[in-house]
């Protein structure tokens, strides 16, 4: 499929695809943090607290996510689950 899509307006199992596509163009390995994705994330992310409660209920039941740019929903790249709620804490993306 062409990447990127747009996140806000695909429908789950187009977001599937294009997480599946993009763990494939990275080699599965993570954008944020440099991990592999069938591992756990760097140990700077591991070490980093969130704080769940600004997440919704679910967030972390998938442990690849595919992360987004919240003002454009355009599609970025997959990235593990604990990394995608560092980006949208520490980094507001
Ligand atoms: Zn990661």
């Amino acid at each position: 499929m062409k990447l990127p899509i747009n996140y806000d307006k695909s429908h789950w199992t187009t977001r599937r695809e294009a997480r599946l596509q993009y763990i494939s163009d990275q080699n599965n390995i993570c954008i944020h943090c440099g991990s592999s994705l069938d591992r756990d994330p760097s140990e700077e992310v591991n070490k980093m607290k969130i704080n769940k409660n600004l997440f919704p209920k679910g967030m972390f039941d998938y442990p690849i996510h595919l992360h987004h740019d919240r003002t454009t929903g355009m599609s970025i790249g997959a990235v593990h689950a604990k990394c995608n709620a560092v980006l949208w804490q520490y980094h507001g993306e």
